[in-house]
């Protein structure tokens, strides 16, 4: 049964500009139509943040004994959220889905200018700055916000506790893959390792910052990479995780190898459990 929600949506006049506004947070609600399909028994809380006029939804789906929480921060990436969602189910655990429209990037109009990055830059002062420059130029006040934006992400994931952090993402076909860490290509200052399995489609891969991760997970026999500790600063969560010397666990696939997803998340799981979270 499906219970529709009204939301009560709380506007606070008077805050500086440069803060991104929680506009509310709600506690463990039942089940709404929010996509993609979610499953009877899983609950939600929600939290509503605007950057700028831009709003953006954190929602995290929650089922079960927690266990391993996940978060996926692009809106146009849902096969990693299916593929959680199905992780969950059975073995319990959360998600936060990172809503703003089904798009890749942030757009937001501010003093009469159109500001645009992606979500994954957000997250250290130089990657906020680099990530704004590509598209117009870094305001300040932009800055501040996005922030602000990245501090209220981290918040709800609250990467202490669990002491990691489990990002899914999804890619095009034969777009990005594993062998641009290869040298010659263009990540190959973002990789201190790689391990390559052929028979695997080059757009299924795991990266990882923990170099006991890392060896684990080369037992499984999948495409895995160690991040470079040199990786530049992109202001990714990855470089985040590796500057905070939390682990940093990334599962990506192609979009839509959804059983390919799972099985990764599971390997990826069971070798976090065994190195970074001993039973
Ligand atoms: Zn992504």
């Amino acid at each position: 049964m499906v219970l529709l929600i009204s939301i009560l949506v709380t506007f606070t006049t008077g805050l500086k500009a440069q803060q991104p506004v929680v506009l509310n947070v709600i506690d463990s609600l039942t089940i709404r139509p929010v996509h993609p399909p979610v499953f009877e028994g899983i609950t939600t809380d929600t939290t509503h943040l605007l950057l700028s006029d831009w709003p953006v939804t954190l929602v995290k789906y929650s089922y079960g004994e927690p266990k391993i929480n996940f978060i996926a921060i692009h809106d146009d990436e849902d096969t990693g959220v299916k593929a959680a969602f199905e992780y969950i189910r059975f073995s319990g655990g959360s998600i936060i889905d990172c809503q703003y429209g089904g798009i890749r990037n942030f757009k937001f109009m501010y003093n009469n200018e159109e500001f645009q990055t992606d979500p994954n830059s957000i997250y250290t002062p130089a990657g906020i700055a680099r990530g704004l420059e590509k598209y117009n130029w870094a305001a300040p006040e932009v800055v501040n916000m996005l922030a602000n934006t990245a501090k209220e992400i981290l918040k709800l994931y609250n990467p202490e506790t669990p002491p990691y952090i489990f990002t899914l993402h999804n890619n095009g076909d034969g777009g990005f893959g594993i062998h641009d860490y290869l040298k010659g290509y263009p990540l190959e200052n973002f990789a201190d390792s790689l391990y390559i399995n052929f028979e695997m489609d080059a757009d299924d891969l795991i990266l990882v910052t923990d170099v006991n991760l890392f060896n684990r997970l080369k037992k499984e026999n999948v495409n895995v990479v160690l991040q470079s500790n040199n990786a530049p600063d992109d202001g990714s969560l990855s470089y985040y995780a590796m500057q905070q010397r939390i682990p940093y666990v990334n599962v990506e696939v192609q979009h839509g190898h959804l059983y390919e997803h799972l099985r990764l998340i599971e390997i990826a799981a069971k070798a976090l459990e065994e190195t970074i979270l001993p039973l």
